[in-house]
Order: structure tokens, then sequence, then C-alpha cells
């Protein structure tokens, strides 16, 4: 956290709550993964078994943690939510394990966060539906086995290099979330409109939706904004002209990218012109955690064009030159 990109505080929590769609059907875009997961979950329906456990990999606000509650949803049945961070102990997992109602859901956000002994535990109720904890220490010590009910793991990490093989081995579908396009935001940004009452242009939308970072979440968080300049400002209802003045207010660039993303390319089209630059060089010049260039900065500033990785670091394409107003070095260009 920390960073604009994925910052989240519990207001914006509970309105998200508000905006996530319930059924598979509501969920815009993605149509690989809601074909595939149609068939998992009605063939799972079918047979009155649990599906296999699902892991969920992509950039923050890509609706990993909405595909949770759907599948729950589809499956007719509860969800509960936890995180790497929030089972730092066994006893943790343990107690949640056996509090679980069969058949439910059990959502873990940041998965590739989990301490290895908690992991380790999982993996038994992963598996065998039953995880051996050892009470008490030493010569006292004994091994106690607790029967967990079937149910169905969804993991969610936006590293999943960080994943460790036996833990990723354990899933039997695996996804990898990408940035959605224009179209589908222009959707998402129509759907939340609707939902929060708001009438909104199509135009108006197409202009929120190209500064989202391909990411609904801030889709929904620009729309918001977007809608406070417009009951200020305006009578309420949004066209272009008053999204493009409330996006300019708020100082959101043309192609929406942020603080970090901006830093990014000054460090390397202005501080570092026509040199590949390590991550690591990158990360102490933007203060942000290396881990987090590359999981969440990075491929969004590649898949836009912006920047390239090549063998010897990391070098900006002449769109960033161009995109900072500055003129691509020679080398840059050619
Ligand atoms: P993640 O868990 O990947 O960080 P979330 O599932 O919390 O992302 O999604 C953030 C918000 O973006 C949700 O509350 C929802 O409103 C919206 N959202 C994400 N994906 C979609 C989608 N495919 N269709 C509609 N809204 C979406």
């Amino acid at each position: 956290a920390g960073s604009d990109a994925i910052a989240l505080d519990p207001l914006e929590r509970a309105l998200e709550q508000s905006l996530r769609p319930e059924r598979l059907a509501d969920f815009i875009g993605q149509r690989e993964l809601k074909a595939q997961l149609e068939v998992l979950l009605e063939a799972a329906r079918g047979r009155g078994e649990t599906p296999d456990h699902l892991l969920f990999a992509g950039p923050p606000g890509l609706g990993k943690t909405s595909l949770a509650f759907i599948i729950a949803r589809e499956l007719g049945t509860g969800v509960r939510v936890t995180s790497g961070p929030a089972l730092q102990r066994i006893g943790d997992l343990a107690s949640l394990l056996a509090d679980l109602h069969g058949g439910e859901v059990l959502f873990i956000d940041e998965i590739h966060r989990l301490p290895r002994a908690v992991e380790e535990l999982l993996y038994g109720a992963m598996e065998d539906f039953r995880v051996d904890l050892v009470l008490g220490k030493g010569p006292g010590a004994r091994s106690v086995r607790l029967d967990v009910p079937r149910f169905t793991l969804v993991g969610a990490t936006t590293r999943v290099g960080l994943i460790s093989a036996p833990l990723r081995d354990r899933f039997g579908y695996h996804y990898r979330l990408d940035y959605y396009g224009d179209d589908e935001l222009v959707a998402v940004v129509e759907r939340a409109a609707r939902t929060l009452s708001v009438p909104i242009e199509p135009d108006a939308a197409l202009e929120i939706a190209r500064r989202s970072r391909g990411t609904p979440r801030l889709a929904n968080r620009l729309l918001r904004r977007v809608r406070d300049y417009a009951e200020v400002r305006g009578d309420g209802a949004i066209d272009r002209e008053l999204a493009l003045e409330a996006l300019d207010l708020f100082g959101v660039d043309v192609l929406g990218l942020d603080r970090v993303d901006l830093e990014i390319l000054r460090v390397l089209c202005v501080q570092f012109p026509g040199r590949p630059v390590g991550l690591s060089t990158l990360a102490v010049a933007v203060r942000e955690n290396a881990g987090t260039l590359e999981e969440v900065y990075e491929p969004f500033l590649i898949q836009r064009g912006l920047i390239v990785r090549t063998p010897r670091g990391r070098m900006p394409t002449p769109r960033a030159y161009v995109h900072l107003g500055l003129d691509a070095p020679v080398e840059a260009s050619s």
C-alpha cells in the first residue's frame, strides 16, 4: 500500500462493496475467464461438489475480490474474507478453518504474504481437508488432527512470482487478469453511474475510461470525483465538457498516469536519459518499493508503450518523452 494506485481507505471499501458486481453475468469484460468459470462452476454444481481451488493473479483493482464474492454467490454459498497479512500465526488459520461451514468459499487476498508455517498448514486443508496441529512444545507436545469441512479456496495475488511452487500447485485453476480495454471501462463507468443514479453521456464515460489505467477500481474512483464536480459546479448530469473540467481540476493525467508513474518517467527521461536503469536504482529514485514497481507500475507503463524492459534495465520509449513534453535523445528514438 502507500501508493496512489492501490491505497484504499475504509470509506472507499464500503463504496466499492456497493458497486461490486454480484453475478458472473454482471462482471464486465474478461470474456475468456468468465467462460471458463461458468463451466467450472456449473460442473461442480452438477456433481454436488466444491470446485477446485482457484488462484487469481494480477494488478490491484481488476476484480479479484469481486470474483471471490461472485463465485460464492453462483455456488449459493457464503464467503469468508481474509488476507495473507491477517493470518500471521498458525492459530489464526486453524480457527478460521474450524469455523467454516461446508461448501463455503474462503478468500485469501495477498496470499503471497502468508508466513511459511501458515502456508504449510494450508496445504493439508486444501488437499485432504484436514490439518495436523502440534500442541505444546518439547516432550509434552502432541499432534492433533483437525477435520475441515470441504471448502473452496480463492487466492488472490498481485505477485504471482512470490507464490511458492507447492502452494501454486494446489490450486486446480489459475488465471492472470489483465488490464481492461477502454470499451470495457466505459461499461464499468456506465454501470457504476446507473448504480449511483448519475446521468452520464457516453463520450464523458469514455474520457473517464481512458484515464483509468485499465483498472475498474480507478474508473469507479474517477467517476465519483467527476460526480462531485457535477453536483457542485453543474446540475448533477455529466457530459464530456464537464468531465474534462473535473478531471483537469483533480489533476488527472490524460493517460491516467499517477504521481509514481510520472516520477518513473521523469527519472528515466530526465535523470538517466538514453541509459537503461535497473529496478533497484529506479525504486530508490522514486521512493517506492521495488516489488510494487515491478508488479503494479511497470506492467502498466509497458502495456501503454511508455517504457520497455531490456536485459540491462528499463528504458523510456519515444512516447514517454512526448508525454512529458521533452525531446527524445537521439539514441532513444533510433
Ligand atoms: P481486486 O481484488 O483485484 O483489487 P476488486 O474486486 O476489489 O479488485 O475490484 C475493485 C472494484 O472494481 C470493485 O468494487 C468493482 O466495483 C470494480 N470492478 C472490478 N472488476 C470489475 C468488473 N469486471 N466489472 C465491474 N466492476 C468491476
